[in-house]
């Protein structure tokens, strides 16, 4: 397999400390087995997220010193502006802090209540922001996406026959936009063809609905396009970029992902009106249209990110690392979703571990042996984060996959760090009998995963001969 090599070298250093067995033992009994209660210098390699985990070029940082901190008209407001313009193409440009702000000032102003808003598959944020609305967010992916064995080279496309369906069925008055998440993320972090992405245009174009992107992780989708659409295997990521985004009407972004920075984001939109009433109402909760609830350094940060990110030999070596790690996975027999996505491997725990009945939340438990045993910090994305309660029978209703994600934060990680953590899983799999299931013994209302505690079960190895 072919190394993914590094396109940059090292120029500052952040000392990370190994810690014992023990040591990561007692600090789990503590967090009530919860990764999300402990504190990130314990974690050796930390994969929990690739939001705002990125590291920062000396070109941003060198921008950074270049804040132009004044209230109204930044120079820094500029720059940004005019890198958002060059890659997206949209009129209206305005910045905020992070990509949910981007959502909640975009669908306050456009959804109504009883509205729906069809989309690939929703972003737990974008999903929640929707609904806040009392409209009813709509996941219209190609049915292959939710088959973790089904190898297709665009499985985050959008249905086409299902999202015509669906206008005809509520009338374009009720759907005020229509999304496409590129990458999908909640779908494994699969791209979207730009073939599936003109048939999405030429669809709601046939009805006057406009197209908007959730556009945080474009660049990783672009890159997938040239590598996959022989079209474009000879077309710039820039170009490949701006036609992309010239089929649409406007986009949220998140630069915490694709935007190489740790907190920013912004919406991008042609409709005039739209831009008026979002416009307002930023300056009512984020700030004045010139940082959007940043500092003039952010700003600069960010503008140079969006430049950086498109630079080809940077998407090779971040998509081959996360291929990187996926395949030595894979080839060792480690059952992982296929195919490999831009930003995450993710680890099917109920094939991982077989022995651990639904009950036993074999993801939780997968996830806190990794930490455990080696240091490695992933995230559940299983029963415990969407599992649900059946109001009527009071049974717990699992979700259809679950797994352990193993996200890879932006030029943070070397190639020799990724090969730990591919040996640990696979050294952890000859060993998986001895994993033991987990309880819950408390969960809030409401996102229970962040605060939720856990009992570790006995292990049961009687179980295992059966299976
Ligand atoms: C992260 C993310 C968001 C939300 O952005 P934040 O910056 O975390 O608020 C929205 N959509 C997608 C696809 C994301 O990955």
């Amino acid at each position: 397999m072919k190394f993914p090599s590094e396109p940059f070298k090292i120029k500052v250093i952040e000392p990370i400390r190994r810690t014992t067995r023990e040591e990561r033992d007692r600090l789990l009994r503590q967090a009530g087995y919860n990764l999300f209660q402990i504190p990130a210098k314990s974690v050796y390699v930390d994969l929990l997220t690739d939001s705002g985990t990125a590291a920062m070029s000396d070109n941003q940082w060198a921008g950074m010193m270049l804040g132009d901190e004044s209230y109204a008209g930044s120079e820094n407001y500029y720059h940004f502006e005019e890198a958002v313009r060059s890659i997206f193409g949209y009129r209206h440009v305005i910045p905020t802090h992070q990509g949910r702000m981007a959502e909640n000032l975009l669908f306050s102003t456009v959804v109504k209540s009883g509205m729906c808003v069809p989309n690939n598959i929703h972003f737990d944020t974008t999903r929640a922001n929707v609904e806040h609305q009392g409209a009813d967010a709509l996941d219209l992916v190609i049915k292959e996406a939710y088959d973790p064995r089904c190898e297709l080279p665009f499985k985050g496309n959008m249905d086409l026959v299902r999202l015509e369906e669906t206008i005809n069925r509520l009338g374009r008055d009720r759907i005020p936009l229509v999304m496409l998440t590129i990458t999908n993320n909640s779908g494994g972090g699969q791209p979207v063809s730009m073939e599936n992405i003109r048939q999405t245009r030429a669809l709601v174009k046939r009805y006057h609905i406009p197209l908007f992107f959730d556009a945080c992780r474009f660049a990783e989708n672009c890159f997938f396009i040239k590598e996959r659409e022989a079209e474009y295997a000879d077309t710039s990521i820039l170009a490949i970029a701006q036609e992309l985004f010239g089929y649409g009407d406007g986009c949220t972004m998140s630069a915490k992902k694709d935007g190489l920075v740790n907190i920013g984001g912004f919406l991008s939109l042609n409709n005039e009106q739209w831009a008026r009433d979002i416009t307002n109402m930023l300056i009512l909760v984020e700030g004045f249209p010139t940082y959007g609830g940043l500092a003039g350094r952010d700003l600069e940060a960010m503008a140079r990110g969006l430049r950086e990110v498109l630079d080809e030999d940077y998407l090779r070596f971040r998509i081959g690392q996360v291929r990187y790690l996926g395949e030595l996975l894979d080839t060792a027999g480690v059952p992982i979703l296929r195919p490999i996505g831009g930003h995450a491997v993710y680890l099917d725990a109920r094939a991982y571990l077989p022995h651990l009945r639904p009950e036993e939340l074999p993801a939780q438990a997968l996830a806190i042996a990794l930490y455990r045993e080696y240091g490695i910090r992933g995230v559940e994305i299983g029963t415990v984060m969407f599992g649900k309660k059946d109001q009527a029978t009071g049974r717990t209703v699992y979700p259809e996959l679950e797994m352990v994600r193993l996200a890879i934060p932006r030029r943070v990680y070397t190639n020799m760090q990724i090969t730990y953590v591919a040996e640990s899983i696979i050294e952890l799999y000859r060993r998986r009998e001895s994993i033991a299931g987990f309880r819950m013994t408390y969960e809030a209302p409401v996102l229970r995963h962040f605060t939720a505690r856990f009992e570790e079960l006995p292990v049961r190895t009687s179980q295992r001969s059966g299976l």
